[in-house]
This record gives structure tokens, C-alpha cells and sequence, in this order.
């Protein structure tokens, strides 16, 4: 049943919401989250937003209901092996990874438990939210377990006498911690991915993800860039440039009055640090300007 505007699936409400608003948002689709909706039409484009649980979005993939879904990998690829155990459709396309929703899918075992390789984790009891990723993982290994299904406190399980270890996900490790845990084994490292469905679209439709993707690149890629400005002594310029990072070509300008300077413009790959500005200032660079880019196409 294909509609004629693309429909983009998002999480509603969680840690991955706010971040593809923006992404899309900065990608020149224009909508107005207001109220419980759970669609949302875009003003400027002919797309249309679901706004689900983030469990739901593979399988609003994999069935054909979206086109588009944004997704944490360690979600997609547990939905995708559990519809493969039940032979559900389970197809996709990874579009591209983005560059948000990091974290890390790990078993955790009591901090002060010896722990000397998977092996130890041989007979146990792992409480999770993510069975077919430890399957996966445990099977790969030939290390016997069982799971206890838990959909959320998932880290109080093994203090609650339900299991000796988890497998949940981490970022920080402060979680882990406060419950008194500690990482064994990192099984998987997620970030979000932007994925589409494998039905075949009309021409417009396969057409418009083109765009946002070209769109997306340049939005992701001018955030991890800079725009560099600074004055420098003619006489060292050669010295100084090998101080910028990812500056293989950089505008080399000269000044309207003082012939002894020139003015170096730049867009690199990389943030300019603290320590390097210090470092340029002593070879005489001056007005040194670090500055963000909003939009980049090459
Ligand atoms: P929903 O109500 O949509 O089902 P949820 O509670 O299942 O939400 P969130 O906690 O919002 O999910 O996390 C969504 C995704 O964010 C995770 O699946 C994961 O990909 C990513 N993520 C990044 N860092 C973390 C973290 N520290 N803990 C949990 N998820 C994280
Ligand atoms: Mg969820």
C-alpha cells in the first residue's frame, strides 16, 4: 500500500527523538511536533513522519509500512533476528549510520565477581532486554547460558536474586556502577542508522531519499568540520600550516596594508585545539578564528 508522500518512521519519546528531529530539520524539512500525533505531515515536502516506539520501527520496515526509519542498531538487529527465528520477513536497506545514539551492548557481571574470559559465563543466568543478541553472541562462543526477559531495570536484576548477570546497554558505565556491576564483554556497538524498507518505490519517492541523503551527508559532515581564519607572518607560513589539521590546500590571502602578513582561510575535518592555537600564537599567528559550518556540499 504505497502512499504518495515518503513516511519517515522516528521514535516519539526517547533519546534518539530530539536528535532526528534535528537532523531532519537541518536537512530543510520543515514540521511542527504539537500534541499526541502519531502522524506528522512536513510543510515543505511531501513527507510524513511516524511518530512510534522505537521497538516498532524495524518491523514497520521489514513488513513495508514506512520507507524510511531511524533506528538503533542494537534494536534493529535484535527485531531482525527474532522475525529471522519466526521467518518474518526480516529485509532492509542500511541507508547510512549517523552520527548519534552511541552506546554499547554489554554483559555485566558483579563488581566484585573474578572474571577471566566468556568462558566464565558458563551456566549463568544473563537478565536482558536483547535475547537474540546474546544468543548470537554466547552460541558464537559455545558458552551455555539462559536468560530472564526483562524490559526495563534490567541493571537491579542480579541484586534482585533474578539472574547473576545482564546484558544491557551502556554509554557512560555510571548505571553499571551504581548498582554495582562491572563490564565483561562489550557484544555489540551501536549507533543509530537511517534504514529503508527493500519494496521497490516510484521514481519520485527513490528520487526524494536521494536528496535527504545527499542533504544528510552535508549536514553531518559540516558538523564535524570547521571554518579556520588566522593571520600569519609570511615568513612562517610554511611552518604554520603544517600545524592545521586537514589543511592540504588552504586560501592563502594577503593583507590590505601589512605586506609582512597574510590572512589563511581553511575547512578542516577537525576541531582546532587549544594546545594548537597556543602553538600558532608563538609562531606569530594572530585574529585565530574557529568557527562552525552549517551546511557543506561538495
Ligand atoms: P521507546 O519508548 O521508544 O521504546 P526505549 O526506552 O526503548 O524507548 P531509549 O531508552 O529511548 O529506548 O533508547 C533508544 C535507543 O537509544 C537505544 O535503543 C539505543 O540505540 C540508544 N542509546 C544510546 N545510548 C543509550 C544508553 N545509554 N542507554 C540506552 N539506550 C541508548
Ligand atoms: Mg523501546
Amino acid at each position: 500500500m504505497q502512499t504518495q508522500r515518503l513516511r519517515i518512521a522516528i521514535q516519539k519519546k526517547g533519546r534518539l527523538s530530539k536528535e532526528c528531529q534535528t537532523l531532519l530539520k537541518r536537512c530543510g524539512v520543515k514540521f511542527n511536533m504539537v500534541g499526541e500525533r502519531l502522524v506528522v505531515h512536513a510543510e515543505n515536502m511531501p513527507i510524513d513522519l511516524l511518530l512510534v516506539r522505537d521497538d516498532d520501527i524495524p518491523g514497520l520496515i521489514m513488513d513495508g509500512v514506512v520507507d524510511l526509519g531511524v533506528i538503533g542498531e542494537n534494536e534493529l538487529e535484535e527485531v531482525s533476528l527474532e522475525r529471522q527465528a519466526r521467518g518474518e520477513p526480516s529485509d532492509y536497506k542500511k541507508l547510512r549510520r549517523l552520527d548519534f545514539g552511541g552506546c554499547r551492548l554489554s554483559i555485566a557481571i558483579d563488581k566484585d565477581a573474578e572474571y577471566n574470559g566468556p568462558q566464565d559465563l558458563n551456566g549463568k543466568r544473563i537478565a536482558t532486554t536483547y535475547p537474540q543478541l546474546v544468543k548470537r553472541y554466547m552460541d558464537d562462543l559455545g558458552v551455555k547460558f539462559s536468560t530472564c526477559m526483562l524490559n526495563g531495570s534490567v541493571e537491579v536484576a542480579p541484586r534482585a536474586g533474578l539472574a547473576d548477570a545482564i546484558c544491557d546497554l551502556v554509554s557512560t558505565g555510571a548505571t553499571l556502577e551504581a548498582n554495582g556491576l562491572k563490564e565483561a564483554e562489550v557484544i555489540l556497538r551501536s549507533k543509530a542508522v537511517l534504514i529503508q524498507s527493500t519494496e521497490t518505490l516510484d521514481d519520485e519517492k527513490q528520487a526524494l531519499i536521494e536528496r535527504l541523503l545527499t542533504r544528510m551527508q552535508g549536514v553531518i559532515q559540516a558538523k564535524e568540520s570547521k571554518y579556520i581564519m588566522l593571520h600569519a607572518p609570511t615568513d612562517r607560513l610554511e611552518q604554520i600550516k603544517l600545524l592545521l589539521p586537514g589543511a592540504e590546500d588552504p586560501t592563502v590571502l594577503p593583507l590590505a596594508e601589512d605586506k609582512s602578513r597574510v590572512a589563511i582561510h581553511l575547512v578542516s575535518s577537525e576541531n582546532l585545539f587549544w594546545e594548537t592555537m597556543e602553538q600558532l600564537k608563538e609562531l606569530g599567528a594572530s585574529s585565530i578564528l574557529v568557527l562552525p559550518i552549517e551546511k557543506m556540499m561538495e
